[in-house]
């Protein structure tokens, strides 16, 4: 049925144009639901049901009948937050995206704004739009995003494995952070027996890859992974102009600027691209991305601008010592071998302590925030807030949410936070009525169909177990930076972040014998630098890891210039 062709239900309320996946519209005005409906069935009518009811009694109705009937509901594009509506409707289709259709407003208490936090949309349309084609790239991009989440029609890859085994976690976030299609079978599942059958396996040695062409790897580790997903892991550059060290946002910005620039780039990754930040299924504070964007799908657009701005890039490779020799720097590799380098850039990053519950993992972006997450605070007004920790970022993070929550609740698994926090923010927590203190409790589960509903706590002193609502929760319990691997000569700090700029000369151990002053982000070996979350004092956000990619290659351009110059006087 073509996208131009609707029918009028019985009631006359209802028009239904297309085939295939449900596109529902609930626009309280009749005139510009009609206007909605003719505009989306001309371009996605022959891809989409497009639907749509001007009151949420009726839409739920319709969206209860195609629950009933088992058909498939893309996306939800409404005019309305107030009632259940939208609550009732996600658990009934709960992979349709939600999109607010919503008036110019830009006002902070825009209820846009708290429903976006808290994950109660997906997306928002703002009107009046200036054409069709503006609503048309907004609606694709959208309807493209839940065709990502749903099952793919054609797998690159089979994974089998024994259920919950954590090694097809880890094959599974390898898939995803490349954006390869595969499907995983449980090994005791019908096809999972059928898939080891054809391959001539058993269940005996799991987990097993299958690839489309028919090649199979049994529990291969991240190198074999790699290289059947196509990707580089052997490095056969030994000389370039710029080592940089961990594909997160700040290395793989590094490796754009740095590669654009016209300098040999290498860029040597751990694992596969993406840091940190390519573990986020959501980053709401990037600019330019105003519904945020996955942080896997954010990583692997940079990691291809780097490559295809000529960076060398070998994954599945750990950095395992750097050294200085002569005028080289030479990062030596786990494998044995080594790149010697004009400049390097060490962007390792930290490991965030994670709590660890699947349940808690699986609310990441609609709720749970690890870290980084107080620019969420304004909407959090007028909700139930927790904090897990008892450390100054713990502290700092509760007071500020203090600003707009009703009430903010600090987790902490000690009997006081009075080792952990700075008195003066003990003192501040102390003063605001808001702000609650729970000693000896520890967080062990979360609820929450699409955002978050509710924890629950044990208190480890009474052994008593509750389940409490809750809005958000801002995990703080620390984080460490992968830094062990780098020589006594590059100073750190007692946490083990990297010390740069003119602090170096502040160190007491720091021999500093150059005609010129560290550069902001170079370290105590002159020509090497830091960037990004492993910096002492780095801001922990992915747009400033970026910042600091992108100012860092203008410092080595300058290291390299004066180091030129040096030579020439020391030859002259
Ligand atoms: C779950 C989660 C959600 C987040 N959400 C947000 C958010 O919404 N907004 C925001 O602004 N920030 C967010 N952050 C923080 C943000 O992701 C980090 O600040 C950012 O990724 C730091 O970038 P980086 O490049 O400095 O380090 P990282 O992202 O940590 O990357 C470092 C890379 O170096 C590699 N590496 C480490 N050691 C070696 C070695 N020896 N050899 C080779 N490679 C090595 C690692 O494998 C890693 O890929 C989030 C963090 C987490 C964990």
């Amino acid at each position: 049925m073509s996208g131009l062709t609707s029918t009028d239900r019985a009631s006359g309320m209802t028009r239904r144009s297309g085939l295939g996946p449900v596109l529902l519209v609930l626009d309280h005005d009749r005139r510009s639901l009609d206007a909605l409906l003719s505009s989306l069935s001309r371009r996605f009518g022959s891809d989409f049901t497009v639907t749509g009811e001007t009151s949420p009694q009726a839409a739920l109705r319709a969206l209860e009948e195609m629950a009933a009937a088992g058909e498939q509901v893309a996306l939800l594009l409404v005019d309305e937050l107030a009632s259940d509506f939208l609550d009732r409707a996600h658990q009934l289709h709960p992979s349709a995206k939600r999109v607010f259709l919503v008036d110019r407003d830009y006002r902070s208490a825009s209820p846009a704004v708290q429903a976006m936090a808290l994950g109660r949309v997906d997306y928002h349309v703002v009107r009046p739009w200036a054409d069709d084609e503006t609503l048309y790239r907004a609606m694709s991009e959208y309807l493209a995003s839940w065709r990502r989440e749903q099952e793919p029609m054609f797998e690159e890859f089979r994974i089998v494995a024994a259920e919950g085994d954590s090694r097809a976690l880890q094959l599974r976030d390898v898939m995803t952070r490349f954006s390869m299609p595969f499907g995983l079978y449980p090994s005791d599942s019908e096809d999972g027996r059928r898939l080891l059958e054809e391959a001539g396996l058993d269940a005996t040695r799991l987990p097993v890859v299958i690839r489309y062409d028919g090649q199979v790897s049994v529990d291969p580790s991240l190198p074999d992974l790699a290289r059947a997903i196509g990707v580089n892991v052997n490095n056969d550059l030994d000389w370039c102009d710029v080592a940089i060290v961990g594909a997160g946002p700040a290395g793989l910005a590094a490796a754009v600027y740095a590669a654009s620039e016209g300098l040999e780039t290498v860029l040597l990754e751990l694992a596969v691209s993406g840091g940190q930040a390519g573990t986020s299924p959501l980053i709401r504070n990037y600019p330019g991305f105003p519904h945020g964007i996955e942080g896997g799908l954010l990583m692997e657009r940079t990691c291809e601008q780097a490559w295809l701005m000529g960076a060398h890039i070998v994954f599945a490779q750990q950095a395992a010592a750097l050294e200085r020799r002569g005028d080289e720097r030479v990062v030596r590799l786990r494998d044995g071998t080594e790149v010697r380098a004009r400049a390097v850039v060490i962007a390792t990053g930290i490991e965030w302590r994670r709590l660890g519950i699947p349940r808690v993992e699986a609310l990441l972006g609609a709720g749970v925030f690890y870290g980084a997450a107080v620019s969420e605070s304004r909407a959090m007004h007028d909700q139930d807030v927790f904090v897990v920790g008892a450390g100054n970022s713990a502290g700092q993070a509760a007071l500020h949410l203090a600003k707009h929550a009703r009430t903010v609740t600090l987790l902490v698994r000690g009997d006081s936070v009075a080792k952990s926090m700075s008195s003066y923010l003990v003192t501040a927590i102390e003063s605001t009525p808001n702000v609650f203190i729970r000693h000896r409790t520890e967080v062990i589960d979360a609820a929450g169909h699409s955002a978050l509903q509710s924890i629950t706590l044990a208190d480890r002193a009474s052994g008593v177990v509750e389940d409490v609502p809750a809005r958000a929760l801002f995990v703080m319990i620390g984080g460490e930076p992968h830094t062990q691997w780098l020589p006594d000569e590059i100073a750190r700090d007692e946490q083990g972040y990297v010390i740069t700029g003119r602090a170096v000369l502040d160190q007491p151990e720091v021999e500093w014998n150059h005609h010129r002053e560290p550069l902001t982000l170079e370290t105590s070996m002159s020509g090497v630098f830091a960037a990004g979350d492993v910096r002492q004092d780095s801001i922990k956000r992915v747009a400033s890891a970026v910042g600091d990619g992108a100012t860092v290659i203008r410092l080595v351009h300058e290291h390299l210039r004066t180091h030129t110059a040096e030579l020439t006087r020391s030859r002259a």
